[in-house]
């Protein structure tokens, strides 16, 4: 264990409460508690990485002396996105989807400010906040605390939880969260890996909210599905049909992705296209190509 005060500059008395007093990874951006462990496990993990120089902690308090902004723009009617400058940890965009009977904030960013508490006050406040795994738990519970939303957390990662909360739910496999929001279980990148579809999408096309359960690339045109996104561990083929036959039981038409810019269009065809091309290279079809 660590002296919190030896690495985290100017954190305040413990004690003191509000959102500034969450202690974060800042390679992840994931909220911790005291006593913090020697090295973030979430990072330490074979999906993430520990920086060069080695572990550090951060708080949101450090983070708003520092200048932290959070800006919120709407996407399409009623999704709003949620980005920090400075980017913190893995640099996610959260996702605001707006109901006549709240709100739900899904992948939560690694940090929260008072103005932004605000903003999303205004935008009907919160009910749930939700991370589709837990590369984005984010500062989870400062969020739900600040607007007095309940936490949900897959129960088959729950062993990631580095902040325990009185707020914090476990579920299983689907919950519907808020009306035409459902929130399922894909597994995948992580055991509970999670989606949320959101029926009045898309002009009511719907919209699946994948995380990087399923994560849009570049071309806006493909998906990949994998073990670590950063250090390349590929899913098998077996794991990739069954995400990709998941993913078609469901009506929707854009996927959105957890990083700023992540969209595709036509999600269905971009899921079924990119996971076929998938199998085919794990399976060999390709290699003589290489
Ligand atoms: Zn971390
Ligand atoms: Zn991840």
């Amino acid at each position: 264990m660590v002296d919190a005060g030896a690495v985290v500059a100017g954190m305040p008395d413990a004690g003191a409460p509000g959102p500034g007093m969450t202690v974060l990874c800042a390679t992840c951006g994931v909220e911790s508690q005291e006593p913090l462990p020697e090295t973030c496990p979430i990072c330490a993990d074979e999906r993430q990485w520990v920086p060069l120089h080695g572990q550090r902690w951060t708080s949101v308090d450090v983070q708003q002396r520092e200048g932290m902004r959070i800006d919120v723009v709407e996407l399409e009617p009623r999704l709003w996105a949620l980005t920090s400058e400075p980017a913190v940890g893995i640099g996610q965009r959260a996702l605001l989807v707006q109901t006549a009977e709240g709100n739900l904030l899904w992948d939560p960013l690694g940090t929260i400010t008072d103005a932004a508490v605000e903003q999303v006050r205004e935008l009907g406040g919160l009910s749930a906040v939700v991370a589709s795994h837990p590369h984005m738990f984010g500062v989870q519970c400062a969020w739900a605390d600040a607007l007095d939303a309940r936490v949900l957390v897959n129960a088959r990662d729950a062993s990631w939880i580095q902040r325990e909360h009185a707020r914090i739910e476990l579920w299983d496999d689907e919950v519907d969260l808020l009306p035409g929001v459902r929130l399922i279980r894909f597994g995948g990148h992580f055991p509970g890996a999670a989606v949320v579809l959101w029926e009045q999408g898309s002009g009511g096309a719907g919209s699946l909210l994948a995380g990087d359960t399923i994560q849009p690339k570049p071309d806006r045109a493909s998906v990949a599905f994998m073990r670590s996104y950063p250090n390349n561990i590929p899913l098998s083929a077996g794991v990739v049909r069954r995400l990709a036959d998941h993913a078609a039981t469901l009506r929707f038409r854009r996927l959105y992705g957890n990083i700023p810019g992540q969209l595709v269009e036509d999600g269905p065809g971009a899921v079924a296209r990119s996971a076929d091309r998938h199998i085919a290279w794990v399976t060999g079809e390709h290699d003589d190509l290489t």
